[in-house]
């Protein structure tokens, strides 16, 4: 029988399997990772420097202890070139290898921010446990950092350096951080509690330039200001991987788009976690790729089980400020009503028949999230 191949040992490669050899423990399983394999939790990545974590600390198995447990084939430090949908097989440079049924859990790919100038080299930017290492290498025995981008990932790795005992400067464009996630008196009370622990933000500039400067750089900003570092952290967001589905002629929108059943346009093959457009959703995080990853095993299993989104909160870990919030759907109209209490928001979004469709709470106000998720529509 040909195997099941899953492209990718992240968090949705790795709960997949995981989940499947709970209901299946005999068909060939193949996984298939351009990094080295190491299972870690890419979420622990912005806590390393809190928790005094370098990378090999961070990875909780190597690749042949997850092949053993999983009696899985895995292979490490391979690239998924191409699919050939009509042969069914994945092609890997010179090598085919043939699949049953192919699930892409190939995650996304950082945005680079256009940025120039001879000092580009000392700009790092974290996606796995690899990128980690460098960064944790280049930051060894340094003092200053830049951050681009205030958004999450931003915003985590900003307070888990300062923790870290870094100087740290956040530039990010829009005027506030976590523009994308927060209503304004959310980010105000973040980005005012990371202030307090020695944060410098610089908002509404873009980085334009990084230059050598001394033993470090000089990031000239897009209102002419400068701000003089060792090493920079882009951090602007990340996209779906979608290239090999759609050089494939799968349907892609913002990520691979799938049904219910994280069937993509082509009944064999599947996909979930970052780089997957679940009926019409694409999100970045753990709990969806969770859900996701117990339904698609029930289905590789046998039985075509439907995944159900329910309620999906975003935890952001900015311990000076705990964040968690459901942003409202974008086509939704309706308001913000807000409590704030010094850094404590507490702030709810409901459509104009007022049925609460997303919140954003802060500080203390974290501790009404399961009371309000009782009180979200679900996604689907
Ligand atoms: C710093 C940071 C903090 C985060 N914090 C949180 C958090 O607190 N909560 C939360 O819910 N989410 C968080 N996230 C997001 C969360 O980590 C991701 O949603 C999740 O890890 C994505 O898993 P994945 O398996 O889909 O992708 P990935 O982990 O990116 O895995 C992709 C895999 O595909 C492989 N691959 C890709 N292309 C190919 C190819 N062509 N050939 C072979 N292999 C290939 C890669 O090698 C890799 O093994 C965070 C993300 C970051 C970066």
């Amino acid at each position: 029988m040909d195997p099941i191949i899953v492209i990718g040992t992240g968090l949705a490669g790795f709960n997949l399997v995981k989940e499947l050899r709970k209901l299946d423990q005999d068909t060939p399983v193949i996984m298939l990772t351009a990094d080295d394999g190491r299972n870690y939790s890419k979420p622990m990545l912005s806590t390393g420097f809190t928790k005094e974590k370098g990378a090999d600390e961070l990875a909780m198995g190597g690749p042949e202890q997850t092949a053993s447990t999983f009696n899985a084939t895995l292979r490490t430090g391979v690239t998924v070139t191409a699919i050939d949908r009509d042969a069914k097989q994945v092609v890997l440079g010179d090598e085919r290898l043939t699949y049953s049924k192919l699930v892409l859990a190939c995650g996304a790919d950082v945005f680079r921010p256009p940025m120039e100038g001879d000092g580009m080299d000392a700009v790092y930017t974290v996606n796995d446990l690899m990128d980690y290492a460098r960064f944790r290498e280049a930051a060894a025995g340094k003092k200053t950092v830049l951050v681009v981008g205030g958004g999450l990932i931003g915003c985590e790795f900003a307070n888990d350096l300062t923790n870290g005992g870094y100087k740290v400067h956040v530039v990010e464009p829009v005027g506030r951080c976590l523009p994308t996630f927060l209503p304004e008196p959310a980010s105000v009370a973040v980005s005012s509690a990371l202030g307090k622990l020695g944060v410098v933000f610089h908002f509404g500039p873009f980085a334009q330039r990084v230059d050598r400067h001394g033993d470090g750089v000089r990031v000239t900003l897009s209102d002419h200001s400068t701000v003089d570092v060792d090493i920079v952290l882009s951090a602007v967001g990340l996209r779906p991987r979608i290239g090999l589905a759609k050089d494939a002629g799968l349907d892609t929108g913002r990520g691979v788009k799938v049904d219910r059943f994280l069937r993509s346009s082509d009944p064999d093959i599947y996909a979930l976690g970052d780089c997957a457009e679940v009926n019409g959703h694409v999100l970045l995080y753990v709990l969806p790729l969770m859900s996701a990853a117990r339904a698609l095993a029930k289905t590789l299993a046998g039985e075509d089980t439907a995944v159900s989104y329910g309620v999906m909160p975003v935890t952001i870990k900015t311990p000076a400020c705990p964040v968690v919030c459901v942003p409202p759907p974008q086509d939704v109209a309706g308001d913000w009503e807000f409590e704030v209490d010094g850094h404590h928001v507490k702030a709810l979004f409901r459509d104009t028949d007022g049925q609460l469709r997303g919140y954003a709470l802060t500080g203390d106000a974290c501790g009404e999230k399961m009371k309000l998720n009782k009180e979200l529509p679900a996604l689907f």
